[in-house]
């Protein structure tokens, strides 16, 4: 066990959280400005993806760092056997989903909230994704 107080870890991790919203508020204004629609959290799919294209057949990850355990700095797994169980399942969790959701044929992009600032690359990787927005397809 780490030697942090429950009182203290839930502290930490109420933070973390509410910080780990705004990529995907970042992400959703830039395709809404790109004309794509899309939908959120769909419960119909493994793991509530964070966005999803229904028209399409594509998903968008946005992935905290931290809860994620991406391998950049922000990612770093704080010592504690606590955090490594913890951000170890949230990885495994992350892998499963996206194969189920690849079995099931759809395509997923993931994006790292430390990669968000660059938007204009950001969005030439969306696009790229994605393909033609909604002036030229008539389907989401
Ligand atoms: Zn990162």
């Amino acid at each position: 066990m780490d030697n942090i107080s429950p009182e203290k870890r839930s502290k930490i991790m109420k933070a973390i959280r509410s910080k780990d919203t705004r990529p995907e508020l970042l992400v959703r204004k830039l395709l809404t400005s790109m004309g794509y629609r899309y939908r959120l959290h769909s419960r119909d799919l493994p793991g509530k993806p964070d966005i999803t294209f229904k028209g399409r057949k594509k998903i968008v990850f946005i992935h905290g760092c931290f809860w994620h355990a991406h391998t950049c700095q922000g990612g770093r797994v704080p010592v504690g056997e606590y955090w490594q169980k913890k951000l170890n399942a949230n990885m495994e969790r992350d892998k499963a989903n996206n194969q189920k959701l690849i079995a099931l044929g759809w395509d997923t992009l993931t994006l790292w909230e430390c990669e968000l600032n660059d938007l204009a690359l950001i969005e030439m990787r969306l696009r790229q994704f994605l393909g033609k927005s909604k002036a030229i397809t008539s389907q989401d």
